[in-house]
C-alpha cells in the first residue's frame, strides 16, 4: 500500500518525496488506525488524507470549517484528475441536490462537508448511503474549548461519529494544538488508540521578527519599498486602522486592498479574489481575513499590532510561505497594544474562567514580543515542543546590536517587587518605583518601602515596560487571573545577589535573514512562462498559483525538459497537468532552447540557483564559498550581499579570501585592468601593512576591494583592516 501511496504522490501531484510525517500518517491510516496529526501550516496535511482516500474504496468525508478553502481544495483535486466535491452553504439548492445525488452514486473519492451544514439526520443518511472508509477532520482544534477557535458544531459532530454502527476511521488534523488541546481533541472525537503524530511546529522557511520602538508608518514604507515584487498581508487590530493603513499605502502608489468585518460580503469577496489573482499586492486586514486564505505565495505577514495570543499570531503569521519558499513575519510591538487587548478581553463576553485563560494567553503573547530568545524556539516551546535549536534567522538570532548592561536597574526593580511580596500587580510596582502619591499606594503604606521612588525620574510607563521586560525574560512571574500579581521568579535571585548580569538589546530594524529570498533572478524564459501562466489562468478564471507555483516555473527554467517524460520529473507537475499543459509548456521551453546564446546564461542561472539552494539549507557550508559561487555566477558583490543578507564588505571579504585560497575567479571583476599596475606599484612603495595611505594615493575610483584584490593576486604581505 505504501508503495502505491508513493506512486500516487508522484503521479497525481508530481512530488518526488513525502514531507516529514506524511508517510507515517498515511501508512497509519492505511493500516486502519485512527490518527491525530499535528502538522504546521503548509506542512502538507491535505495530502495525508487525500492519498488514502484515493487508495481506499468508497468516499472519504472531509470535515472542514473553511468554505473558501473547500472550493480551492476541490478545484485543485479536480485539476489533478481526482473526483471530489463539497457541500456547504455557498451552493444553490439545485447544485446541492446534484452533488448529493452524485455522491450517493459513489461519484466522488472525496466529499468536503462544512460542519454547520450537517445535522444528525443528514449525517445519518450520508453514512447509511455512502461507503465511507475514512472521516478526515481538518482544523480539529475547533472541537476543543481550550483552543482559540472553539466551534459548537464540531462538538456535535463528535457525538454523531461516536454512535455510528459501522464507524469509519477517523483522522484529525490541526496546525495548532498545545498538549492540553491535543488531548482534548482525542477525547472529544472519541479517537480509538490513535496514532498521534506531532511533526513539530517549526516553520523553517519563516523568518520571524519583532520590531519595537519604531515609527510604524516609516517602517512599513521602507519594508514595502524593499520588497517591491512581493505580495503580503498586513494585519491590524481594528477596522479603522485597516482603513487608514490601506489609504496610506494607496497614496504611496502601492496596489493595496482591505478586508474587514465592516465591509459587505461582496466587497470582501472581491478583495480576496484580487489578492489571490495577484492583482492586489498587499492586503490590509483585520483577523476577519483568515478563514481560507491559501494563497501560497504570501511572502510576508506584518502585524501592525500584537494579537491576543500566540495561537492566533502563529496562525496569521503562518499564512506566509505556504509554498515552502522563504517568507517573513514581522510583529510591530508597542507596549500600549497590550492594554488594548486586555481591554478587549475584559469587555468581552464569557465567564471568568474563560477570561482568565485569555488573559494568560495575552501575557504569553506579550512575552513573545519582548523576549530575546529565538522567536521560533519560543513558539514551538509554547506548543510543548522542547529541545528545538535556535532558528538562526529570527530577529533575536540575528540581533547583533550591542548588549546594554542593565543589571543595576534590574536589581532595583527586582528588589522592589520582592518587597511587595507578590500582593500587587505591575502597575502598582511601577507606581512605587516612581514614588507616586497614588491613594491606594499610600493606604497600603507602600511609600515606606526602601525602594519607593528609586526611579523617580523615569516616566511611569517606562517603568512598567521595564517590569514587563523582566517578566518576559523570566526574572519576574505573573500570577494567573484577571488581576495578576507580580512576584520574583527563581532566576531573580542570582541577579539580586550580584552573581549574574542582566543584558538587554534594543531592536528597531528588520534585518533580512541570510537566506531570505531577495530579488528573484529572472530570465526571459521564466518571464515567458509566467506570462503564459497569467493568460491561461485568466482564461480559466483561476488564480495563477492554481496552475503552477513559481517554484515549478523556476525549476522548468533550470531543467529545460524537452519531453513529456522529463516534464513529469519536475516538482509540481503530475499526470493530469502534464497532459493538459505539457504541450504548451514544451513549446515555450523549446522556443528558448532554440536560440541558444541562452546556454551560458542558463548555466549562470543554474549555478545561481544551486548556490541559492545551498544557502537556503541549514547546513550551509563555508559562507565564503557560497559568496564566491554567486559572484562567479555573475552577481556583483552588492547583489551577492543583497541575496545573502550580508553586508557588501563581508561579501568582498569572502571573495578575497577565496582568492587567497587559490580558488578560481575572474580577477578583472575585482581589479579594474587599467589600474592594476598602478595599484601594485603603490603597494610596493608604501608597503601593504596600512591600507589607508595606499587608498589615498590612488585615484578616487579605486576601491578597497581592488586593493585587497591586488594584494591577494600578487601575494603581498596582507594588511590588517582598512
Ligand atoms: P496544510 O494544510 O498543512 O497547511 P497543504 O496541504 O495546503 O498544507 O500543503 C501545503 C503545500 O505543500 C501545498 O501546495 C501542497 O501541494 C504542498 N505539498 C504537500 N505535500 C508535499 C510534498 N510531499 N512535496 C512537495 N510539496 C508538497
Ligand atoms: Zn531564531
Amino acid at each position: 500500500m505504501l508503495q502505491q501511496a508513493r506512486e500516487m504522490l508522484k503521479k497525481v501531484y508530481g512530488y518526488n518525496s513525502f514531507r516529514t510525517g506524511q508517510e507515517d500518517i498515511i501508512s497509519g491510516i492505511l493500516e486502519g488506525r485512527d490518527t491525530l496529526a499535528i502538522l504546521p501550516t503548509g506542512g502538507g496535511k491535505s495530502v495525508c488524507y487525500q492519498i488514502p482516500s484515493m487508495l481506499l474504496p468508497g468516499t472519504t468525508l472531509v470535515i472542514s470549517p473553511l468554505i473558501s478553502l473547500m472550493k480551492d481544495q476541490v478545484d485543485t483535486l479536480n485539476r489533478l484528475g481526482v473526483p471530489a466535491a463539497f457541500l456547504n452553504s455557498s451552493l444553490s439548492a439545485g447544485e446541492y441536490r446534484d452533488v448529493l445525488r452524485n455522491a450517493m452514486n459513489g461519484g466522488y473519492k472525496l466529499l468536503y462537508v462544512a460542519p454547520e451544514r450537517l445535522d444528525a439526520p443528514m449525517f445519518d443518511s450520508l453514512s447509511e448511503q455512502l461507503n465511507i472508509p475514512l472521516i478526515a477532520i481538518d482544523e480539529a482544534h475547533c472541537v476543543s474549548q481550550w483552543g482559540h477557535d472553539f466551534r459548537p458544531s464540531y462538538r456535535q459532530l463528535a457525538g454523531w461519529i461516536g454512535r455510528l454502527a459501522n464507524r469509519p476511521l477517523v483522522a484529525a488534523f490541526t496546525a495548532t494544538a498545545t498538549n492540553e488541546v491535543a488531548e482534548d481533541i482525542s477525547a472529544m472525537l472519541g479517537l480509538r488508540q490513535p496514532n498521534v503524530f506531532v511533526t513539530g511546529f517549526a516553520r523553517p522557511n519563516l523568518s520571524l521578527s519583532v520590531v519595537s520602538g519604531t515609527d510604524k508608518k516609516q517602517f512599513l514604507h521602507k519594508f514595502l519599498a524593499e520588497r517591491e515584487d512581493q505580495s503580503g498581508i498586513i494585519y491590524t487590530a481594528t477596522r479603522k486602522e485597516a482603513e487608514q493603513v490601506e489609504e496610506l499605502l494607496i497614496r504611496k502608489g502601492i496596489a493595496a486592498g482591505k478586508y474587514h468585518g465592516g465591509l459587505s460580503d461582496n466587497d470582501r469577496a472581491a478583495a480576496q479574489e484580487k489578492f489571490r489573482f495577484d492583482e492586489l499586492r498587499v492586503m490590509v486586514a483585520t483577523n476577519a481575513f483568515g478563514m481560507g486564505i491559501d494563497k501560497p505565495n504570501v511572502r510576508f505577514v506584518v502585524h501592525w499590532q500584537m494579537p491576543g495570543d500566540i495561537e492566533s499570531y502563529y496562525q496569521e503569521a503562518g499564512r506566509a510561505g505556504r509554498d515552502g519558499e522563504e517568507s517573513e513575519c514581522v510583529l510591530l510591538f508597542e507596549p500600549a497594544d497590550v492594554q488594548v487587548q486586555r481591554f478587549l478581553i475584559e469587555q468581552g463576553t464569557g465567564d471568568t474562567d474563560r477570561k482568565n485563560i485569555q488573559l494568560n494567553k495575552l501575557y504569553t503573547m506579550m512575552n513573545y514580543s519582548r523576549t530575546q530568545r529565538c522567536l521560533q524556539q519560543f513558539i514551538v516551546d509554547y506548543f510543548g515542543e522542547k529541545g528545538v535549536e535556535p532558528c538562526g534567522k529570527c530577529s533575536s538570532c540575528l540581533d547583533k546590536s550591542e548588549l546594554v548592561n542593565r543589571t543595576s536597574e534590574a536589581q532595583k526593580a527586582l528588589s522592589c517587587v520582592g518587597r511587595m511580596k507578590g500582593r500587587f500587580g505591575v502597575t502598582m510596582a511601577a507606581k512605587v518605583l516612581k514614588g507616586s502619591r497614588d491613594k491606594r499606594l499610600l493606604e497600603f503604606g507602600l511609600d515606606r518601602l526602601t525602594t519607593y521612588g528609586l526611579f523617580n525620574n523615569w516616566p511611569e510607563k517606562e517603568i512598567a515596560d521595564w517590569l514587563y521586560w523582566l517578566v518576559a525574560e523570566g526574572y519576574l512571574r505573573m500570577s494567573d487571573g484577571q488581576y495578576p500579581t507580580v512576584s520574583l521568579a527563581a532566576s531573580a535571585l542570582p541577579v539580586l545577589e550580584g552573581k549574574e548580569q542582566v543584558m538587554q538589546r534594543l531592536r528597531t530594524t528588520v534585518k533580512r535573514s541570510a537566506s531570505s529570498g531577495g530579488a528573484v533572478v529572472s530570465s526571459p524564459m521564466f518571464e515567458a512562462l509566467k506570462q503564459w501562466r497569467k493568460e491561461t489562468a485568466a482564461r480559466e478564471n483561476v488564480p495563477p498559483f492554481m496552475l503552477f507555483f513559481d517554484s515549478t516555473l523556476k525549476e522548468l527554467t533550470d531543467a529545460r525538459p524537452a519531453t513529456e517524460e522529463q516534464l513529469l520529473q519536475v516538482k509540481g507537475i503530475g499526470g493530469a497537468k502534464a497532459s493538459k499543459y505539457g504541450a504548451e509548456l514544451l513549446a515555450i521551453i523549446g522556443k528558448f532552447a532554440g536560440e541558444s546564446p541562452a546556454e551560458t546564461e542558463r548555466q549562470a542561472q543554474a549555478s545561481v540557483s544551486s548556490a541559492r539552494t545551498a544557502s537556503n539549507t541549514a547546513d550551509e557550508g563555508p559562507s565564503h564559498l557560497l559568496s564566491l559561487q554567486l559572484f562567479n555566477a555573475g552577481l556583483s558583490p552588492q547583489d551577492v550581499a543583497k541575496e545573502r543578507g550580508l553586508s557588501r564588505v563581508t561579501v568582498e571579504g569572502h571573495i578575497i579570501r577565496c582568492a587567497e585560497e587559490g580558488l578560481q575567479l575572474d580577477w578583472s571583476r575585482i581589479i579594474p585592468e587599467q589600474y592594476e599596475e598602478l595599484i601594485a606599484r603603490t603597494i610596493e612603495e608604501l608597503s601593504a601593512d596600512k591600507l589607508r595611505p595606499i587608498k589615498d594615493a590612488l585615484p578616487e575610483e579605486v576601491d578597497y576591494f581592488a586593493i585587497h584584490g591586488v594584494i591577494a593576486k600578487y601575494g603581498f604581505k596582507a594588511a590588517q583592516g582598512g
